[in-house]
């Protein structure tokens, strides 16, 4: 993702070519009126918007083939079975893991987190132990972890991030001791937009044996994400911010710690027998995935990572990044507007302040002109606590927005000054 001088070459060319048009025209919430003005969806970071292919996976689903998976005999939950273990090769490609066992599917990142918080504290973690989570994470970064410390009796500890919004990776060294047994860590502030060098920061925690869970809530749509490569030991993410359906969500882990750890919900297909006196579990990945499961929106996920590789994830990336410079700079041209989040490496989101107006007026009128972005603490309130604010407006840009659209956020945050004064 970072913009070396060779990447910068590749960028420019593969902007170039990027047909946002063509794009566009798979998403059809896009062509609609707010208002009766064009709508601007700059909301990217709490939801994506989902292309056709998607829509039609659900409706082709329920169609043509609905029956609960892994437990019938007959065509239809054979086929079904099938679209979602084929769902979970899918994933398992997209993130380069070694093997299916170590996909599970869950209802979104925030379960997926609340998995791993529970299961890998049931355990690991003791009385004594030490936690860590970064200043920047989204609450549901940091309270499953705040909730295992209270059940467990042990510390959490926070790596703290500078004023331009980059994790002081430097105080890593102090924060880790030999009571430290997990690192939960967002790969792309969801309010910052900084990207962090996980990579980095999964080594220097793994030299001191500690695990690391990844938060790739919105990294998993700024740029290929390689697991193995990253070599993290968890990475979870939802569907539904990486143009896939809502209600579906991933956890990645690696083979040997997800075996190492206990269901953490019990039920029907976790299982392989049940008794009053003993209850067997099921092998990977169904030992964590108890009922039944978000079939179709496995499926749905499936068709979305794969129409993202279609459109090219790195050129993607590479146009969201000059659309990112392109904001950034319009924005900077405004009198009395300041950008919370200046980090080297950024994705495709601005949070900023305007001085003197709220943020939520801000959005309510932004609104009225057709252009939907989002307001407030964006679950991030030790964010805000930071900088001394309550909240920010934040624009999170995706592949199918246009400099255009951009244009009239600027020209809207310029009329939103003159209404204030
Ligand atoms: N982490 C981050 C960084 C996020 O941006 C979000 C969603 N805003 C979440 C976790 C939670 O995702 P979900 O609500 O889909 O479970």
């Amino acid at each position: 993702m970072a913009l070396s001088s060779n990447s910068e070459q590749h960028s420019t060319n593969s902007v170039a070519s990027f047909n946002v048009n063509e794009i566009r025209a798979s998403f059809p919430i896009l062509s609609q009126q707010v208002y009766g003005k064009p709508l601007v969806y700059f909301d990217n970071g709490a939801t994506t918007q989902k292309p056709k292919v998607v829509l039609d996976t659900i409706e082709h689903f329920y169609n043509g083939i609905n029956a609960n998976i892994h437990r019938g005999v007959h065509k239809l939950s054979e086929e079904s079975t099938s679209a979602y273990e084929a769902a979970r090769e899918t994933v398992r490609e997209f993130i380069n893991a070694r093997s299916t066992k170590e996909i599970i599917f869950t209802s979104g990142a925030t379960a997926s987190i609340n998995l791993v918080a529970f299961a890998f504290g049931e355990a690991f973690v003791k009385a004594g132990d030490e936690v860590i989570v970064s200043e920047m994470e989204h609450h549901s970064n940091i309270v499953p972890w705040q909730m295992l410390c209270e059940r467990k009796g042990a510390t959490l500890k926070v790596l703290p991030f500078d004023d331009n919004g980059e994790l002081i990776i430097s105080k890593l060294d102090e924060l880790i001791t030999s009571k430290t047994r997990i690192l939960a860590v967002t790969h792309v502030s969801n309010s910052l937009g900084t990207v962090n060098p996980i990579k980095e920061i999964i080594a220097r925690a793994h030299a001191s044996g500690v695990k690391v869970l990844v938060d790739g809530a919105q990294g998993i749509k700024h740029g290929v994400v390689d697991v193995t490569s990253l070599d993290a030991d968890f990475y979870v993410f939802s569907g539904h911010k990486i143009y896939g359906p809502t209600g579906i969500g991933v956890v990645y882990g690696k083979e040997e710690l997800l075996n190492a750890l206990p269901p953490w919900q019990g039920g029907g297909d976790m299982i392989s027998t049940v008794s009053f006196e003993k209850t067997v579990y099921n092998e990977l990945p169904f030992k964590f995935e108890a009922g039944t499961a978000n079939y179709i929106g496995a499926a749905a996920l499936a068709t979305a990572l794969k129409f993202y590789k279609s459109v090219g994830i790195q050129a993607a990336t590479d146009y969201e990044t000059e659309l990112l410079h392109y904001a950034t700079k319009r924005l900077q041209e405004v009198e009395g507007l300041r950008i919370v989040g200046n980090a080297a490496h950024k994705a495709s989101i601005i949070s900023f302040v305007l001085d003197g107006i709220h943020p939520y007026d801000t959005g309510m009128i932004l609104d009225k002109m057709g252009i939907a972005v989002r307001t407030g603490t964006h679950c991030t309130e030790p964010v805000m606590a930071h900088f001394g604010i309550t909240g920010t407006v934040r624009a999170s840009l995706a592949f199918y927005n246009t400099k255009e659209e951009v244009d009239k956020l600027v020209d809207g945050v310029l009329r939103v000054k003159q209404m204030f004064g």
